[in-house]
């Protein structure tokens, strides 16, 4: 039996998934990477690149996540297909920009379905197959979620809301499968050029004003997300679970707090306040 290992990324048909599906791929740490997504064209287009370029294998698996039968069936299809699974990366995720007052409860369920339901539904399923290998080597649950399950985002409710049950999700997980040898860890994002993320491309306003947030003073590239899963999924991250590895340029440390010499401190508060 091969050593190597067997990868199910869901929405991997572009963006952070495509590039951690490549790199997992590129690494010659896996015989097989499963490409999820909603449209078989665009997962096809990532599973050919695999095909064409390295010398693992790659398949496209249909699936919304969103929907519990298709987490199930992605599972179940990837174990027919490779007898296995060591690594899942639930990293299909979408938001909308919507005011508090006029998100509706479709709305809500759309997005918690997809962005919390859904990495619920897909991890149950894969440590149930985790669990029948026995694999001293172990498994690995990687959940994509954001700096927004630390940083508030008004007109975000729904998105943060999950991105912060991801957290506990992932702990939680983690605590339980620990004596399975499964290590569940959460990879967050702050702003990576993607196309959740085109109107950074296109808006220079709103580009200087997400600026202003990363220390760092860029915008990040997915594959700098990438490289931190594919460490996180390697045997080199043994020892870790339960962790979140923030990728954000800074954007967690309160930027606010920097050396920033645009105000003066004397007027906001006076040095002698008796004057
Ligand atoms: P993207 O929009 O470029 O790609 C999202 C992928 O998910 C696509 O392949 C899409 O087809 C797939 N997808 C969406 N809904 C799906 C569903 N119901 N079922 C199956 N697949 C589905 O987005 P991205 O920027 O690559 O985001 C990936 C993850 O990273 C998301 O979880 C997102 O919340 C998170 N994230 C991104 C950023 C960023 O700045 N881009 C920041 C923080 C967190």
């Amino acid at each position: 039996m091969s050593s190597k290992k067997v990868a199910v990324i869901t929405g991997s048909s572009k963006g952070i998934g495509k590039a951690i599906a490549l790199t997992f791929a590129r690494s010659k740490e896996y015989s097989a990477i499963v490409i999820n997504a909603r449209k078989l064209e665009e997962a096809e287009q990532v599973v050919e690149e695999i095909n064409n370029t390295t010398e693992c294998d790659s398949a496209a698996i249909v699936g919304d996540v969103s929907q519990e039968t298709d987490c199930i069936r992605l599972i179940e299809e990837t174990v027919t297909r490779y007898r296995r699974i060591d690594v899942l990366v639930n990293n299909a995720g979408i938001q909308k920009d919507i005011p508090l007052t006029e998100t509706t409860l479709q709305d809500w369920y759309n997005i918690i379905s997809v962005d919390l339901t859904g990495p619920f539904v897909c991890s149950r399923e894969a440590v149930k197959q985790m669990k029948t290998q026995n694999d001293p080597a172990g498994g690995c649950i990687i959940n994509i979620s954001s700096v927004h399950q630390i940083i508030p985002k008004p007109h975000y409710v729904p998105y943060a809301t999950s991105k912060g049950g991801i957290d506990m999700m992932t702990k939680t997980m983690a605590l339980e499968l620990a004596a399975d040898k499964i290590r569940v860890n959460i990879v967050a994002p702050g702003a990576i050029d993607t196309d959740m993320n085109m109107s950074l491309r296109t808006d220079t306003l709103e580009l200087e004003e997400t600026l202003k947030k990363i220390p760092i003073g860029r915008i990040g590239k997915a594959q700098e997300v990438a490289d931190v899963v594919d460490f996180l999924a390697s045997s080199k991250a043994s020892y870790i679970t339960g962790s979140t590895f923030v990728i954000d340029g800074g954007m967690t440390l309160y930027p606010s707090f920097g050396l920033d010499h645009s105000h003066d401190s004397n007027h906001i508060f006076p040095k002698d306040s008796s004057k």
